[in-house]
């Protein structure tokens, strides 16, 4: 049957691969399993076999797709640029449209529609919370227990819809900050850590009040109608601020690319910014500064959304020493951990794998503190770290030490 959909990979997009192979080593669901079609070679040829009327869009072909971690690490190392997140995103779409399971339903029905109200993600977190204390993550079955593990129970918003946070000495801009879905429930510290900073480094902070889920998780899994409805909501909602800022690597990466899914998306995209972009300016220009105390080591963990799709690799570092920690590295590859938005309730063996592999090298290091800029990320640190460790935003570090100081 071939495609059905607009947004199916096209023919360009999977001609750009040669077939080189370059890409395998670092792709790390190729490394765990040595199989081709667990390779972004291996996936693009099956994506074009579809697109040529080989194969048909089936349970296989659902297989190789559902088992890529849309990590992205193997579009930096392609010699020929291939756009492979895109392509994925495509291939989804079309699982989506040609195999419409029970289970994608109820996939569909979770990240379109409680992710994207506040209101129904609060009221499953206090569920999970009352689940926690009762610790009765112990008897969920393994696909469950990590992210069970993993959550932070709901502090006070920091950024309530409709505030707007004042400049803090010289004003230079203002500025639009998304709160996001699972951000503003379960890391709000992040968010209060985020805000103080922009203000310090001279920024008005609006919180538009019409902003929804950036759409990420939706479009990754090839939920298009909602993606595009989700993004088309924000462009409405950040139009009348000129630069919007994210501190979630999964939502800035996929914020960055709404013309992909959305009418005036590409302007839109070309206004966002990473918080560590925004901080690492302004601490380089002297507007932040922490007194250069020695605090110690931190881990840094580099989110696949952060350092592969949206390529910032230096401004967590730069923030990090800024606020006075030795940032160690725990892997030059910047292998993915394996959380990758439901990952780990879809694929538990190899995301356990990966998360095991990830929490090894943090070990290793010797650090107890872990920066990383990604929620997922943070939870699957969290879980497969336990207790002893510490995991945070390089910003929550750089906010601390301005706090200090302050006292
Ligand atoms: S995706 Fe890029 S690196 Fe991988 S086989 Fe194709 S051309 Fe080579
Ligand atoms: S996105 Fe990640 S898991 Fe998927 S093919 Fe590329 S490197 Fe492999």
């Amino acid at each position: 049957m071939g495609w059905v959909t607009d947004h199916a990979p096209t023919r360009a997009e999977l001609d750009s691969c040669v077939q080189c192979g370059l890409c395998l080593p670092a792709c790390p669901t190729f490394r765990l399993t040595g199989k081709e079609t667990f390779s972004p070679r291996g996936r693009l040829m099956a994506m074009s076999a579809v697109a040529t009327g080989v194969a048909a869009v089936d349970d296989s072909f659902a297989a190789i797709m559902d088992s890529c971690l849309q990590c992205r690490a193997c579009e930096v190392v392609c010699p020929s640029l291939v756009p492979f997140g895109r392509a994925m995103e495509g291939a989804r779409t079309e699982l989506t449209a040609q195999l419409p399971s029970q289970q994608r339903k109820a996939r569909h029905l979770m990240v379109g529609r409680v992710l994207a109200s506040p209101a129904l993600l609060k009221l499953a977190t206090i569920g999970v919370s009352v689940g926690q204390r009762l610790r009765i993550g112990k008897v969920l079955p393994n696909t469950l227990r990590s992210g069970f593990a993993g959550i932070r129970p709901i502090k006070p918003v920091a950024a309530t819809p409709g505030s707007v946070h004042p400049a803090l000495g010289e004003r230079v801009g203002r500025v639009g900050f998304l709160t996001g879905c699972v951000m503003d429930v379960w890391f709000s510290e992040v968010h209060a850590a985020s805000i103080a900073l922009l203000q310090r480094a001279g920024y008005d902070v609006v919180i538009p009040p019409a902003q929804t889920c950036c759409g990420a998780l939706a479009a990754h899994d090839g939920d298009m109608k909602d993606a595009t409805k989700l993004a088309q909501k924000n462009v409405v909602a950040f139009a009348n601020v000129d630069v919007i800022v994210v501190d979630s690597a999964g939502c800035g990466a996929h914020m960055k690319e709404y013309g992909n899914f959305t009418k005036g998306g590409e302007a839109f995209s070309k206004r966002v910014f990473d918080i560590n972009e925004l901080v690492a300016i302004a601490v380089e220009s002297g507007r932040i500064a922490a007194s250069a105390i020695e605090r110690g080591d931190v881990a840094v963990q580099d989110p696949c959304h952060l350092r592969h799709a949206q390529r910032i690799v230096d401004q967590p570092r730069s923030i990090l020493r800024a606020a006075g920690y030795n940032p160690v590295e725990i892997d030059p590859d910047g292998r993915c951990c394996g959380a990758a938005g439901i990952y780990s309730l879809l694929q538990p063996n190899l995301s356990r794998q990966l998360g095991t592999a990830k929490a090894d090298q943090v070990r290793a290091s010797n650090a107890n503190v872990v920066a990383s800029a990604n929620p997922g990320c943070e939870m699957q640190l969290r879980s497969y770290l336990g207790s002893g460790y510490q995991v945070v935003h390089p910003v929550e570090l750089l906010w601390r030490a301005v706090q200090e100081d302050d006292r």
